[in-house]
């Protein structure tokens, strides 16, 4: 059976509250607010990127109906200009061709003043449209602005703890120096074992490690036992301190 002096258990215990403290630490580390936060704002830029997007494409659409209608404008004014060349070119003489010209000239017009309607009607769409993608911007800019701010707030918050991390870890370092090896290494792999607990006190008949209580025999085996002899809890098996 392994032994250990008082005093060497003793540290121990207070090694052990220096493992519980980086332990403490580690896990505030991951459960610091502003990592939700930070999640949160992610998913509403997400979401605002792609109502932005959907909206874009909307306005896309929509230009390209209007290129569309005015590429028709064009068309429709060339014809006009062509006909109403012949119109009045004087190389057309006969009454019922130029009826017909000029009722064509007519018709062209009619179906211009159409399109050049759905053309503001088209425009009129977009804009709103285009009101909202700015509104929208303006509130994707404010979010990365949040973003950046808790982003550095983390970074902050974390640098602080694993500054006091690294002062326990010297703390714990100073205390072990006189501790054995052999003691310390097995402190250590009870510790990993049970995640967290390598040594802790029995109180009357409770062990401070698993918060369990030992038989009654048990503990009065353990008392009879000489102080330098090493016990471990049965429940948890870290080394306990009578
Ligand atoms: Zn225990």
């Amino acid at each position: 059976m392994a032994s250990a002096t008082p005093e060497n258990l003793q540290i121990l215990l207070q090694v052990q509250e220096k493992d519980t403290q980086i332990l403490a630490a580690l896990h505030k580390i991951k459960e610091l607010a502003e990592r939700k936060e930070i999640n949160e704002i992610q998913k509403e830029l997400e979401k605002l990127k792609e109502t932005i997007s959907t909206k874009e494409s909307e306005v896309h659409e929509n230009n390209r109906t209007q290129k569309k209608f005015e590429d028709e404008v064009a068309t429709i004014e060339e014809r006009t200009e062509k006909q109403k060349g012949k119109l009045f070119g004087g190389e057309v003489v006969a009454i019922k061709e130029l009826q017909s010209l000029e009722a064509d000239i007519e018709s062209l017009k009619e179906r211009q003043i159409l399109i050049e309607d759905q053309i503001i009607e088209v425009m009129e769409l977009n804009e709103p449209i285009q009101n909202e993608i700015l509104d929208l911007e303006e509130q994707l800019a404010r979010h990365e602005e949040t973003l950046v701010k808790l982003t550095k707030t983390l970074q902050e918050a974390i640098q602080n703890i694993e500054t006091s991390i690294d002062q326990i870890t010297s703390e714990k370092k100073n205390l072990v120096e006189g501790v054995p090896n052999e003691i310390l290494e097995g402190y250590e792999s009870l510790r990993s074992r049970s995640g967290h607990v390598g040594i802790a006190k029995l109180v009357n008949r409770t062990c401070n490690g698993c918060n369990l209580d030992l038989p009654a025999v048990e503990v009065d085996r353990i008392k009879k036992l000489p102080e330098d002899i090493i016990i471990n809890c049965e429940e948890c098996g870290c080394i306990l301190v009578r």
